[in-house]
């Protein structure tokens, strides 16, 4: 068997790392083309001299220049920066599967490389698809690239439906998406406990490990709302089929409901090598390396509403899908940014919902007819959220 070859777009984060320790398990199955990183140069190197990719790539020349030094007894690896060298590596005749794990808006361009491209795309970055919605899904369609998801819902909910209609839930009888939640770190505190929790208590997921953006997303809910977003655009469902249940055990990772009143689930250990080796090897099934489940010892599940009043960003997600256009762009900008304060002491954890409303409100939505407009609109609304924070902290 040919081995199939991978480039890795965030290769040092979370997702990335467990890529590679699930490829590391299969040597004769995969091969790393590239790999990817945003500022850890050193940390790049050193998965370079594990995996021996042909191309690596840093986000800037800087940090490319410093991977070239600690490279330098292993010239045979070129070594690229920036959007065009992430764009190239997405794109090169020499990958066949790109595991898209760039964290924000910041993985939108090189992930579409790997979708024009026509490449198997394993899709981690969410906020890819929510910033493009429909642009994305037509760019999948018109290059006939294999869209895999990574998010644990969204690779649940793929393997729960028949693999012939995975965009066909009336041909496939689908009447309702129950999409899991684990709550976060957050989920019984009040709303005044709420105003003075701390980046480190947000970034301590029950659960999941994760990198620090997406930890917080999930104490917010807001990763519950581009999730929502993210599931009508994979399945081609409406928001009024998906309903968000509460399930803080982390073991059912979503559910779809047939008409014939079936509902079925997937469940796991909470481990993105599961849905990482489903998207890797797929249809096929192997190794990840995950600790089997052991349902005596969990004993109980538990579901509960998600309380919209304490955590209003997955309401706010709802409406930007609802509204349309360049609104969900703006609403996930507005959220990087705010997210970013949070993690440097600059905002309370309760006005990340407050600058995101404020932006939306500050951002005119027009429609999203190209990319161009997705890109200008993420910057217009990244300069915006800056403005609400500053009025926020004065
Ligand atoms: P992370 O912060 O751990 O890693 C992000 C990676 O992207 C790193 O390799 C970093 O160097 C790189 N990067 C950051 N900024 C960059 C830039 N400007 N240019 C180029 N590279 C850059 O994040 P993560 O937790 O691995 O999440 C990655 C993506 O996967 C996110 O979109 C997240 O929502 C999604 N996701 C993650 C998990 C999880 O369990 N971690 C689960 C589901 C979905
Ligand atoms: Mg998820």
């Amino acid at each position: 068997m040919a081995s199939r070859s991978i480039t890795i777009l965030g290769a040092t984060g979370s997702i990335g790392l467990s890529t590679l320790d699930v490829v590391r398990r299969h040597p004769g199955r995969f091969s790393v083309y590239a790999l990817t990183a945003g500022t850890r140069s050193e940390e790049l190197a050193a998965l370079c001299r594990e995996f021996r990719p042909k191309v690596a790539v840093m986000a800037d020349a800087q940090a490319a220049e410093k991977l070239t030094e600690l490279l330098w007894e292993l010239p045979d690896i070129s070594v690229l920066s920036g959007e065009p060298g992430l764009c190239d590596v997405a794109s090169a005749p020499e990958a066949c599967t790109v595991m898209a794990a760039i964290v924000g808006a910041a993985g939108l361009a090189p992930t579409l490389a790997a979708v024009r491209a026509g490449k198997r795309v394993l899709l981690a970055n969410k906020e890819a698809l929510v910033m493009s919605g429909k642009l994305f899904m037509d760019a999948v369609s018109a290059s006939g690239a294999e869209l895999l998801p990574i998010d644990s819902e969204h690779n649940a909910i793929f393997q729960c439906l028949p693999p012939d209609k995975i965009r066909d839930p009336d041909a496939a009888g689908i009447t309702r998406v129950l999409l899991t939640a684990s709550g976060g770190p957050f989920r019984e505190h009040t709303s005044e406990a709420l105003r003075s929790v701390t980046p480190a208590q947000a970034c301590a997921h029950p659960n999941w490990s994760m990198g620090q953006k997406i930890s917080v997303d999930s104490a917010t809910l807001m990763n519950k709302g581009l999730e929502l977003i993210e599931a009508c655009w994979l399945f081609n469902v409406t928001p009024d089929r998906i309903e968000v249940h509460v399930h803080p055990e982390s073991i059912i990772h979503s559910m779809v409901e047939y008409a014939d009143g079936s509902v079925l689930a997937q469940l796991g250990s909470p481990d993105m090598r599961t849905p990482i080796a489903n998207g890797l090897a797929w249809p096929e099934r192997i190794d990840a390396g995950v600790a089997p489940l052991d349902l005596f010892r969990i004993g109980r599940f538990h579901f509960e509403r998600p309380d919209l009043e304490r955590f209003p960003c997955l309401r706010l997600a709802a409406e930007a899908f609802e509204v349309g256009g360049t609104a969900p762009a703006v609403l996930n900008a507005a959220n990087e940014v705010a997210v970013a304060e949070f993690l440097k002491g600059n905002l309370a954890f309760t006005d990340i919902p407050v600058v995101i409303q404020r932006t939306l409100a500050a951002t005119p939505v027009v429609p999203a007819d190209s990319f161009d407009i997705i890109f200008a609109k993420n910057s217009e609304a990244r300069q915006r959220a800056q403005e609400q924070i500053a009025l926020l902290t004065v």
